[in-house]
């Protein structure tokens, strides 16, 4: 590790937050031209500024600033736009791991999976797996087995597994293969909305008086006269502008990307990332009707395979193929769409077809390379390295463990900076949106605490109460929202990550872009231009996240 000049002590700190704290700060607007303003006005060096707008730097960026560290975050695109959207959407201790024998990652996570649910109750809820029984021997192995993953999780339990008689199986899973079926084993795990989870731990960290931006893509990192780096060169996509910032650390939390941003430190830095690429379907409800999922522990290929209920839909995934460079929409091979189809077809009475994909998303995993080739066996442990140009990179992981991951993150950094130690106080630390038990169950419960300031909208202006699709739940009071209160910036940020509609029904989504488009275009001051060409590209990507019958 290098070494830095003398450590300098901050005079005047203000008091950060005491351990075991609760509390929500009170809610702030994320208001992007402030935060602009903010980073452009700001000279001296910020305690740490994180490249990186997933999971990962957004959970380092609650960590720091609840810690009363002054925090600056660059994200090149919206927030999510990377893997953090993309994920299956359960917040687990990865029963795969468990059979790999990786009892302390299993268990970490586990613990973490509590500690989400504990800290944002309303967006993280439990959910029903169900493994399909149709050989002799899976009721004592895979009995056993989620016994074990029972135990592990300790206190933080979401319910016992237990076998199911072939009649329970049916009754949790009507539309699954009964040819050969004998029961099954049924265990508990956590359900998330990956984005909604992230932009209200943007919120909660901006609450915590760090400046976040979307939208700004640091193209270069600064280094000061001892050779270490100090800063980052940034731009504002949205006006071109370039934008400087020094930093005590630099952080670099950009998944599979982050070894582009090494190089821009080290051009000859070996590469730390092997990217593998997953990709999901999602049907109608109508597939997997209920509310429980199902889990195929060994696919042909040795995966383990999902069917999930989610937001009124069935996803069903995962793969993992390795891929040479990272892209910001990576395209789904037609092996792995295939292969998908043909492993729903072995459990599904009535199998789907290609016909029946309402959408198709794909994430980059940034597993962090071991020795052999084989993705699926990489660690899914996080690593942090820091270079001999004192950048500190965070990678790997999962979204369940993305607040333990900030914590050690944010050790690292504050020592490399060599700034006053501050406990992490994240353990407790509500989420913006807390709400133990939904004001309102209906189709707004995932805003939590701001379903009353949603619903007031509609109150002032009765036509955003309308659906915006007949296929989808979302209303015009939610684009308003997403302007006003989470940055979203285009269309593409509304219909994909502040609400899902362009991950779960890609055509619907393209057909709602000119509506939201008015709407955005009134809340932003845009005109009729900008409106077109939003939608234009909208139903771009809309199509790439379809495919041919
Ligand atoms: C298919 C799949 C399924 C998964 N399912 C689950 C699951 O069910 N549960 C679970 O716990 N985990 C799951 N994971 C893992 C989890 O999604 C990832 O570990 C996590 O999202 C990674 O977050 P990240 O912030 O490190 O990366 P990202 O989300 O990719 O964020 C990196 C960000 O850096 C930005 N960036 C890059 N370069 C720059 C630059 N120069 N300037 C500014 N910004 C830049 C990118 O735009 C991007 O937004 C899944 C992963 C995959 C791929």
């Amino acid at each position: 590790m290098p070494r830095r000049g003398k450590p300098k002590r901050k005079p005047g700190r203000a008091a950060v937050s005491a351990p075991n704290q609760v509390a929500i700060r009170k809610a702030v607007r994320l208001d992007r031209e402030e935060m602009l303003q903010r980073a452009r006005a700001r000279t001296s060096p910020w305690d740490m500024v994180i490249i990186g707008g997933g999971a990962t730097g957004v959970g380092a960026a609650v960590d720091a600033a609840s810690r009363g560290y002054q925090v600056l975050l660059l994200e090149q695109s919206d927030f999510g736009k990377g893997t953090s959207s993309r994920s299956t959407k359960l917040v687990h201790g990865g029963v795969r791991y468990l059979e790999q024998g990786n009892i302390s990652l299993v268990m970490e996570a586990l613990r973490e999976r509590g500690i989400l649910r504990q800290n944002a109750p309303h967006l993280v809820s439990d959910l029903a797996f169900v493994v399909p029984r149709y050989d002799w021997w899976e009721a004592p192995f895979y009995g056993v087995g989620l016994k074990i993953y029972d135990l592990l999780a300790g206190k933080y339990g979401f319910g016992a597994s237990q076998l199911l008689s072939r009649e329970e199986t049916l009754a949790r899973l009507p539309t699954i293969k009964q040819d050969g079926l004998r029961g099954g084993v049924i265990y508990y795990d956590g359900q998330f909305d990956d984005t909604r989870l992230l932009i209200n731990l943007v919120q909660t960290a901006a609450e915590h008086g760090a400046t976040l931006l979307n939208y700004a893509q640091v193209t270069g990192l600064k280094k000061g006269n001892d050779g270490f780096v100090a800063g980052v060169v940034a731009r504002d996509v949205e006006t071109g502008i370039e934008l400087q910032a020094n930093a005590k650390v630099v952080i670099n939390a950009t998944g599979p990307f982050s070894d582009s941003v090494r190089r821009m430190a080290e051009p000859e830095a070996t590469p730390m990332i092997a990217p593998s690429q997953g990709v999901h379907l999602v049907f109608d409800h109508a597939f997997l009707p209920g509310n429980s999922a199902i889990m195929v522990p060994h696919t042909a290929d040795g995966r383990v395979m999902f069917a999930i209920p989610w937001n009124g839909h069935t996803v069903v995934g995962t793969t993992d193929t390795a891929i040479s460079q990272p892209s910001l929409e990576p395209r789904p091979l037609p092996e792995e769409i295939n292969f998908i189809l043909e492993t729903a077809a072995q459990y599904l009475h009535h199998a789907p077809s290609r016909r029946d994909v309402l959408s198709v998303f794909v994430g980059i995993r940034p597993l962090v390379k071991g020795d052999g080739e084989n993705t699926a066996a990489l660690s899914r442990d996080h690593t942090i390295r820091i270079d001999n140009s004192a950048l500190l990179t965070i990678a790997g992981g999962k979204w369940t463990t993305y607040r333990r991951m900030a914590e050690d993150c944010v050790n690292q950094a504050a020592t490399l900076a060599r700034l006053p130690e501050v406990p992490c106080v994240t353990l407790d630390l509500r989420i913006h949106g807390f709400e133990e038990r939904a004001a309102s169950p209906g189709v707004l419960a995932r805003y939590g605490s701001d379903v009353a300031a949603i619903e007031a909208l509609v109150k002032e202006d009765k036509s955003l109460g309308k659906p915006l699709h007949r296929a989808l739940s979302y209303r015009g009071a939610e684009v308003v929202w997403a302007v006003r209160q989470e940055m979203a910036r285009t269309v593409e940020d509304v219909l994909a990550r502040r609400t899902r509609a362009l991950f779960l029904n890609a055509r619907a989504a393209g057909e709602m872009a000119p509506q939201v488009a008015a709407i955005m275009a009134r809340e932003l001051s845009q005109d009729g231009a900008w409106q077109a060409e939003q939608v234009r590209r909208f139903r771009q990507l809309a199509e790439s996240y379809t495919i041919a019958d």
